[in-house]
C-alpha cells in the first residue's frame, strides 16, 4: 500500500487525508495542537467546495449548512447600499467550523487518533492515523521518499500547516513569506434571538457580517485597521446599526486574529514528493470567504490528478499547473476587496458605495429580464 504523511490538520489537512485514503493510500496525519478539531467560528463554503466534499464521500454537509438568501450591504447607521432583492448572485452556504471539521473526520477509517508514537510498528492497519500533539520540525526528501523529524517515512508528503507552514520555509527559505494586511479580525458565535437576514456593513476602516448558523446561533466577524500585535476588543462596532451590538453582547467568546497573506506567489507549490496545499501553499484574506474552500478544492485537483495521472511525478506537476495560477488569482482579488472594503478615505468610500449601489440595480435588472 501506498503511504503518505499529512502535516496539519486544519480543514485542508483532514479533507487530503479523506482523499487519499479513498485513492488507496495508507495516511499519517500528523498536529501539532493536542486535540483535533477547529475553532468556535463559521464558514462560509461555495458551491464547488461542497461538490468537492460530495465527491469524496463526506455525508451530511447538506444537514449543517444555512442556505440563506443573498442579505446585501448596509452602511453602520443601517442603510441598505446594496439590498437583498438586488443581489442575483450565487452565494455560499454557512457553518459551524467545528461541524465540518467534524463531518470531514468523520470519514476516516483506520486506527483513528492516537497519541504520538502510541502504536507500536505495524499496528497500522490502512486508512488513516492521527497524532496529536505531534510538531513537524523538519522534512527531508531521498530516492524512496520524505522522511519527517528523522523518523517517519513515507512516499508522499501533503504539507497542509497553515500560513507559517513549517514544510514550505524549510523548501524556500528565501521566500518572502506571510504579509501582514494591515488588518485585524474578530469572530464570534452569539447565542441570541434576532430577526434579520444578516449580510456585510462597511464602514471606515471597518466591516462586519454576520449570517445565521443551522442552530439558530449567529456567527459574525468583524475587521480593522490596526497596527500587528495588537489585542483589542471589538468596541469599533458599539455604535452600529441593530443587531450589531447586541450580536456582541451575547458573544461569549471573541477570536481575533491578524490577518496575513501570501502576497508574493510561491512558486510552485510541489518538490519532488512535497506538495503544498490549502494557507501553506496561498493564504489569502477573508474578504472572498475562499481560503479553506480553495484548500479543499486542492484536494479535489491532487486526488483526480493521483487517480488519472501515469506516476507520481506528473499527477503532482499537473496538480501544480492547475492550482497555482487559480489560486494566485484569488489571493490578489481578495487583497484588492480588502483594500477597497477597508479603505477609511471618504471620497473612496463614497464612490465605492455609489458604485456598489448601482451595480445592484443593474444586477436587479439584468435578473428581472
Ligand atoms: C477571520 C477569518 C475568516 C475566514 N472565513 C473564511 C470563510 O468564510 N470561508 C473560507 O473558505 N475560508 C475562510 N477563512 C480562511 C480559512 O480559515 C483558511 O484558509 C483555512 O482555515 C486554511 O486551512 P488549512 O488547513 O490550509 O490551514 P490551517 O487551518 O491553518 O491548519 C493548519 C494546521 O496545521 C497545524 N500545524 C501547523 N504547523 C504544524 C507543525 N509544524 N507540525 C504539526 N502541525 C502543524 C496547525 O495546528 C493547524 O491545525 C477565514 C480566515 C479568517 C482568519
Amino acid at each position: 500500500m501506498r503511504t503518505a504523511i499529512v502535516v496539519g490538520a486544519g480543514i485542508g489537512g483532514v479533507t487530503a487525508a479523506v482523499a487519499l485514503q479513498r485513492c488507496g493510500w495508507r495516511v499519517t496525519v500528523l498536529e501539532r495542537a493536542p486535540e483535533l478539531g477547529e475553532v468556535g467560528a463559521g464558514i462560509s463554503v461555495w458551491p464547488s467546495a461542497v461538490a468537492v466534499l460530495e465527491g469524496l464521500g463526506v455525508k451530511g454537509v447538506e444537514k449543517v449548512a444555512v442556505r440563506a438568501k443573498p442579505a446585501g450591504m448596509r452602511k453602520p447607521d443601517g442603510r441598505w447600499v446594496v439590498g437583498a432583492a438586488e443581489l442575483g448572485v450565487e452565494i455560499p452556504v454557512m457553518i459551524h467550523r467545528a461541524q465540518l471539521h467534524d463531518l470531514i473526520t468523520a470519514e476516516f477509517d483506520g486506527p483513528g487518533h492516537t497519541k504520538p508514537f502510541g502504536m507500536a510498528a505495524g499496528d497500522r492497519r490502512g486508512g488513516v492515523t492521527v497524532w496529536t500533539g505531534y510538531e513537524v520540525v523538519g522534512v527531508e526528501q531521498d530516492g524512496e521518499g520524505v522522511v519527517v523529524n528523522g523518523e517517519l517515512r513515507a512516499e508522499l508528503l501533503v504539507a497542509a500547516d497553515g500560513v507559517r507552514s513549517v514544510v514550505r520555509k524549510g523548501l524556500y527559505p528565501d521566500y518572502a513569506g506571510p504579509r501582514y494586511s494591515g488588518v485585524s479580525a474578530y469572530r464570534g458565535i452569539a447565542d441570541v434571538a434576532v430577526d434579520d437576514g444578516g449580510g456585510e456593513t462597511w464602514g471606515r476602516g471597518q466591516l462586519f457580517g454576520f449570517a445565521r448558523l443551522i442552530d439558530g446561533r449567529f456567527y459574525w466577524y468583524g475587521t480593522v485597521n490596526q497596527p500587528p500585535g495588537t489585542t483589542s476588543e471589538p468596541t469599533a462596532f458599539a455604535s452600529w446599526h441593530a443587531p450589531i451590538p447586541q450580536l456582541i453582547a451575547a458573544t461569549e467568546t471573541v477570536l481575533q486574529n491578524d490577518i496575513y497573506d501570501l502576497t508574493t506567489p510561491l512558486v510552485p507549490f510541489v518538490q519532488g514528493r512535497i506538495v503544498l496545499l490549502g494557507d501553506a501553499a496561498h493564504a489569502m484574506t477573508p474578504y472572498l470567504g475562499r481560503g479553506a474552500c480553495s484548500a479543499i478544492e486542492d484536494v479535489g485537483a491532487l486526488a483526480r490528478h493521483l487517480q488519472n495521472a501515469s506516476d507520481l511525478t506528473t499527477a503532482l506537476a499537473a496538480y501544480d499547473a492547475e492550482r497555482r495560477p487559480a489560486t494566485t488569482k484569488l489571493v490578489k482579488r481578495s487583497r484588492s476587496i480588502g483594500r477597497l472594503s477597508q479603505t477609511e478615505n471618504q471620497l473612496l468610500r463614497t464612490l465605492r458605495d455609489g458604485l456598489f449601489g448601482i451595480g445592484g440595480k443593474l444586477m436587479s435588472l439584468r435578473a428581472r429580464k
